[in-house]
């Protein structure tokens, strides 16, 4: 489907819970989220359903994210089934690997092609410090497991935190030549109320063009990330500047929370619910969500949060 500025949707990223076994600084409160009502909650069904009324409107890529999609216990019948609806053809999931070392396989196996595997930092201090409760063993081991399971692609994602880890970029980038995956930088986003990081913290990622003076331009590839490659490396480096250069013009994706919130734009307060809805229903639901995706969203900054509403883990990323 085409939006009303002229921008073809074909993207989907279904939030399968506000659950996580992590507590990232940025993303969620320390003290986790209220628990929802299971009955607020999409089931399992419901997902599959708006899976197939998005995939009826030309949504061809579907990300499975969370909170943490991993703790979710249906998880690999939900990405079965998904994998297994008519026009999905690219079936990803974003976790923070914590469980991948035995969920890789049996990801693969339900038809994942793609992981993106979310790691701030090499030193395990930090990511202690970062993830408020992680062990940097566990996720390594996940990343492990992931490169082992024979998935199309693996990309790390890294958020670029100002006086956290930009002394860590050289090092995470490295990772691009010792082991076939990809190394993504993400500008950290101003959400709700997801921790205070002073305007330090907001490093535009010019910031990785600097230090890593080697790296050489790469065609897009159709993603939001300009790519880069460091010499003899296995993988590319891409750089998500949200805040610095955003990228609404190129937007070709649609968000559905795990309470069955259809979000036009990750910034907007503006939300559908599909909740209770039959296929058609949603389906006429997405049509409205598509119509009204925005131009563009409003500038963010340490001042200025993102009017979302919303914490990360209740959205998605
Ligand atoms: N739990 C999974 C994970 O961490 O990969 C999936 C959900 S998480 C909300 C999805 C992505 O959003 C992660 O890559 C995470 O680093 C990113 N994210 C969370 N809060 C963010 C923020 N304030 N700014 C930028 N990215 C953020
Ligand atoms: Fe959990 Fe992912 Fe949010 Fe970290 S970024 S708290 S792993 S949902």
């Amino acid at each position: 489907m085409i939006d009303t500025y002229g921008r073809r949707i074909t993207y989907l990223r279904l939030s399968v819970t506000e659950l996580c076994n992590l507590r990232c600084r940025y993303c969620m409160p320390e003290d986790g989220i209220c628990k929802k009502d299971h009955a607020e909650m999409l089931t399992e069904d419901e997902m599959i359903a708006a899976v197939e009324a998005a995939a009826s409107l030309g949504v061809r890529k579907l990300r499975i994210t969370g909170g943490e999609p991993l703790v979710k216990k249906n998880i690999l019948s939900i990405c079965r089934r998904a994998a297994a609806v008519e026009g999905i053809e690219d079936l990803a999931i974003t976790t923070n690997g914590i469980a991948l070392s035995e969920l890789a396989v049996p990801l693969r196996e339900a038809g994942v092609n793609r992981v993106n595997i979310s790691l701030d930092t090499l030193d395990p201090e930090k990511y202690h410090r970062i993830t408020r409760v992680g062990t940097l063993d566990k996720a390594w081991a996940g990343i492990e497991a992931a490169l082992a399971a024979g998935f199309d692609r693996v990309k790390i994602n890294t958020i670029l935190i100002g006086g956290f880890n930009e002394d860590e970029i050289t090092s995470l980038a490295a990772l691009t030549q010792k082991y076939p995956l990809d190394v993504r930088f993400i500008e950290l986003m101003p959400m709700y109320d997801s921790g205070d990081f002073g305007k330090a913290a907001y490093l535009p990622n010019t910031e990785v063009r600097k230090r890593l003076p080697d790296a050489v331009a790469q065609e897009n590839d159709g993603g939001v990330a300009e790519l880069f490659r460091l010499p003899n490396a296995q993988g590319q480096i891409g750089l998500i500047s949200s805040l610095s250069n955003h990228f609404c013009a190129a937007c070709n994706r649609i968000r559905l929370t795990a309470d069955g919130k259809l979000k036009p734009c990750l910034h907007s307060p503006q939300e559908f619910s599909i909740k209770g809805m039959t296929r058609e229903q949603m389906r006429a639901q997405f049509e409205h969500t598509i119509f009204s995706k925005p131009e563009q969203h409003e500038d963010l900054s340490a001042e200025q949060r993102s009017q979302a509403g919303r914490n990360m883990n209740q959205i998605g990323g």
